[in-house]
């Protein structure tokens, strides 16, 4: 059995939250694993179904824009067990409780390294996916996103072109490739929250993959408190104002209620 939540740790970290001017959260792989999404390396993970990728995939796509397409499009039709789960996962509590912090004017913004879409789907409005979205497509040319169904995709003519006027780029997935380059809007808007965050939220990520882990220790430089939501200890712990030791599922929706109760009774 668990031990019972720590509601001292809790209250502080909600004390923080609600005095803070620019609250920022980043999220990693922990989040979506409560939802059911295979780790890259665990059983089921992307990975171990389908082969870690080259890590020149980004200039083999470059190289073969088409190829990578008729790939992809054969794995839509015959989905392995990798797109089996991420098709059938759900936002879990942890996911509507972000959202529901950003809705009432607690939470200023969200750095995720996920790609499964599942922040959006819970309703999360200000979002940096930094590692792209699966669901999403990007240009090459001049990096319009769109979700996947915005772009139309003939299977005669493979890559499909860029729809914006004056760009006929070629289009690839959003999901940032081995020895792809973070795309510099994202990387720019992260470190502009990671210098504004007063309060700044870490969520299932084991902080030690760049260079979403530098955003909140620039943000720790600058003064930001920390708040480490995680079962276990992470490279940032010791870094931490405030731990909450246990699943995030379990963690946000009662810090969520703590912040709640304490705007009550302002
Ligand atoms: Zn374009």
């Amino acid at each position: 059995m668990l031990p019972a939540p720590d509601t001292d740790a809790i209250d502080e970290a909600a004390a923080l939250l609600v005095g803070a001017q620019h609250a920022v959260a980043l999220t990693g792989a922990g989040i979506s694993k409560e939802s059911g999404i295979p780790t890259f390396r665990g059983k089921d993970g992307l990975w171990t179904v389908r082969g870690e990728p080259p890590l020149n995939q980004f200039q083999e796509f470059h190289r073969d824009p088409k190829a990578w397409w008729v790939r992809r499009l054969e794995q839509r039709a015959n989905p392995d067990e990798f797109a089996l789960s991420l098709s059938a996962s759900e936002p879990n509590d942890a996911h509507y409780a972000l959202a529901e912090l950003e809705s009432i004017g607690v939470l200023r913004h969200v750095i995720t390294q996920n790609v499964d879409n599942l922040h959006r789907r819970a309703g999360q409005q200000s979002i940096t996916e930094i590692h792209g979205n699966m669901r999403w497509m990007r240009c090459t040319d001049c990096h319009t996103r769109w979700p996947e169904d915005k772009v139309d995709v003939n299977l005669e003519d493979l890559p499909p072109r860029c729809p914006e006027p004056g760009c006929s780029g070629i289009v690839k997935g959003d999901g940032v490739m081995f020895g792809e380059p973070i795309p510099p809007d994202a990387l720019e808007r992260c470190y502009a929250e990671a210098a504004m965050a007063d309060v700044f939220l870490l969520v299932g990520t084991s902080a030690v993959v760049y260079p979403a882990a530098m955003f909140p220790q620039l943000a720790h430089q600058r003064g930001a408190s920390l708040i480490e939501i995680d079962p276990e200890p992470t490279a940032l712990s010791e870094l931490a104002r405030v731990a909450l030791r246990g699943p995030a599922g379990e963690m946000l929706p009662l810090l969520l209620r703590a912040v709640r109760e304490r705007i009550e009774r302002r």
